[in-house]
């Protein structure tokens, strides 16, 4: 039902007519709709306000269960580490093993043992900074970090995809402000990277392309909606964007995964992130929350040239470092919805500077 209604190719080059007017843009890596509503743009708002956050952090705080030279729960205790530290989730999700226990009641009541690994990474020692505030070369020694989780844990035959995240911000239930990361590797592939899969396949059948190679060559020509850009990396807001600031980051070559990324696209790779959560944290003036990480090919042996590495950016914030976005009524019982257009909040976030306000960088 829902492919019926996308209207045929070459319908309308031009937004125009919808500027105004409530409407429904389509997601095609996911199949899925968000209901636009830009004339309610400037109705007046009396909502939660978030607390602002904490302005200052010390650079070493001993209460930090991810701080080096800590003891975390059960024993463990933190090497002194100067760069990146990667270490098993003392409290993980997912657990290897298992003896591949299923379950089915007349399709009713129907579940699978699920082994996998869930790993904490630690982007710095310093408790004080967060990705933007990191040198370069450091940001660099994250993404390989990133790289290298990916195929040692991809490697193992129990785990078939690996989902490499950072949760920041209390905004987004961050529990511990430390710079980290987490990566969730399993046997199966999550629904959100599988639907994903589905549809660049069937797109890379249809055209010998991938869907995400298209999709950065038409935002490119058109503008609207880019971000920033280096030689290796396009940031834009998806013209399908949920989250008001939402961002795309996409890999300029159609590479399946981080492990395919050169040693240039690595440093380049380094620089958006940087430079995007540069601005983000620039856009309110408070060190701004988000869910953000990537997707990537399944790690089940096969070559997937169908899939295109990228990440996402989900960030929480609507108007101010107070007032967010929440998922409720309509969005959960009907489709995300939003009144802020994606072209709006590009032009937006092209706007800020990439430096500190006062700093010399
Ligand atoms: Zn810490
Ligand atoms: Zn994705």
């Amino acid at each position: 039902m829902t492919e019926l209604a996308v209207p045929a190719p070459g319908t309308a080059a031009s937004l125009d007519a919808l500027a105004d007017r409530p409407h429904r843009r389509f997601n095609p890596l996911t199949g899925e709709w968000v209901l636009v509503s830009p004339h309610r743009a400037r109705r007046p708002w009396q909502g939660q306000v978030e607390r602002p956050a904490v302005a200052t952090r010390p650079a070493y705080d001993p209460t930090c269960y991810l701080c080096p030279g800590n003891e975390r729960a059960g024993g463990h205790r933190n090497p002194e580490y100067t760069g990146t530290f990667v270490f098993d989730n003392d409290f993980a999700a997912l657990q290897p093993g298992g003896a591949g226990a299923a379950v089915n009641v007349e399709e009713l009541l129907v579940a699978r043992d699920e082994p996998g690994i869930c790993r904490v990474i630690c982007f710095s020692p310093r408790h004080d900074l967060s990705l933007p505030d990191m040198e370069l070369h450091c940001v660099r020694s994250v993404v390989d970090l990133w790289a290298e989780q990916y195929e040692l844990l991809g490697s193992r035959p129990d785990v078939g995809y690996v989902e490499i995240f950072e949760n920041k911000g209390e905004a987004m239930g961050a529990s511990n402000p430390h710079p980290h990361g987490q990566i969730w590797a399993q046997r199966s592939v999550p629904i959100q990277p599988a639907r994903e899969g589905e549809r660049q396949l069937a797109h890379h059948e249809r055209h010998g392309r991938t869907l995400l190679e298209d999709y950065v060559r038409l935002e490119l020509d058109r503008g609207e909606r880019v971000v920033l850009e280096n030689d290796g990396f396009v940031v834009v807001v998806p013209f399908w964007a949920v989250w008001p600031f939402e961002t795309l980051v996409v890999s300029r070559r159609p590479v399946p995964s981080l492990a395919a990324l050169d040693d240039a696209e690595r440093d380049q790779l380094a620089d958006v992130v940087r430079r995007l959560t540069m601005r983000y944290d620039n856009l309110f003036d408070v060190p701004f929350p988000y869910s953000g990480g990537f997707h990537q090919a399944p790690t089940d042996g096969m070559a997937h040239p169908e899939w295109h590495l990228h990440m996402h950016f989900y960030p929480p914030l609507l108007r101010s470092a107070t007032v967010r976005k929440f998922l409720v009524g309509y969005e959960m019982l009907g489709e995300p919805q939003r009144d802020l257009t994606a072209e709006a909040a590009a032009a937006r976030l092209r706007e800020l500077p990439e430096t500190r306000p006062g700093s010399s960088q």
